[in-house]
């Protein structure tokens, strides 16, 4: 087996046996693999496999079986993805994502730099629900869906108010929205912000600020269309849904409390 080098994330890793450890990871050059690490509690590669670790690498690749870790340097850790469990929960599950999205073994540069770039972003506390849609939207080419948000399907045109039509599998202009009794009735807000979304470069990607309730909208229409077009169910998605639950809960306690704190001072 020859050795080779490449920048690498590490997407999980779980225990094998007693003390060991299969590690699933990323690699730039060659595509995700899982690793085999023997007792690596006791080795300095210990701090480099840790879940959501980028770093560059040095290791042997099987193509039959499991691959092995020689060295780490460089090793990068997301300190505000470990340290916040928000920011976590949105890390998790573009890892997932793209875990879902692509076979072992198979090199794929684009997106292992979209995925680095997307928790780059979500670090350092860039609208983290904003990066979420944006990878969600643009990976969905890897699971063999792609939609165009950009034009009516009858008429593309592109300057007016859209909606979106499972019928169709494409936009609707205002003019031709008698063509689907059964459309989705968006905010045309939500159809401009996919389109944006589905083509904005997050190497150039400037602040984007939206209201809570557009955000709300953008999320129900990705889950239909992930429903539809994708069909698969992913855990850290699940946990995600639930903990925007507990933090509207939560905002919700704080504006309460505030308000009671505000009559009584009145
Ligand atoms: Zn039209």
């Amino acid at each position: 087996m020859p050795q080779m080098e490449s920048n690498a994330l590490v997407l999980y890793s779980q225990n094998y046996k007693e003390q060991d450890k299969l590690v699933k990871i990323f690699t730039k050059e060659h595509g995700k693999r899982m690793f085999f690490l023997k007792n690596p509690s006791k080795s300095r590669l210990n701090f480099g496999i840790q879940p959501l670790t980028s770093a560059n690498m040095i290791f042997q690749i099987n193509d039959t079986g499991f691959s092995f870790i020689n060295d780490i340097s460089e090793v990068r850790i997301f300190k505000n993805i470990n340290e916040d469990i928000f920011l976590n929960a949105h890390a998790a599950y573009l890892v997932a994502l793209a875990d879902a999205s692509i076979s072992d073994n198979i090199k794929d540069v684009p997106l292992f730099e979209f995925l680095t770039k997307s928790l780059e972003l979500i670090d350092s506390r860039f609208d983290r629900e904003v990066i979420t849609n944006i990878f969600e939207l643009q990976i969905m080419g890897h699971f063999g869906s792609s939609i165009d948000f950009s034009q009516c399907v009858f008429c593309h045109r592109t300057d007016l108010p859209m909606d979106y039509s499972f019928k169709y599998n494409g936009c609707l202009c205002i003019n031709h929205f008698n063509e689907d009794e059964r459309r989705s009735h968006l905010d045309p807000n939500v159809i401009y912000f996919a389109n944006l979304f589905m083509h904005v470069d997050l190497n150039k990607i400037q602040n984007i600020s939206l209201k809570d309730d557009l955000k709300k909208k953008i999320r129900l229409f990705i889950d239909e269309l992930y429903e539809e077009y994708v069909g698969i169910h992913l855990k850290p998605k699940k946990f995600l849904d639930q903990m925007d639950s507990w933090s509207s809960l939560m905002t919700d306690l704080g504006q309460a409390r505030k308000s009671e704190e505000n009559d009584k001072e009145s």
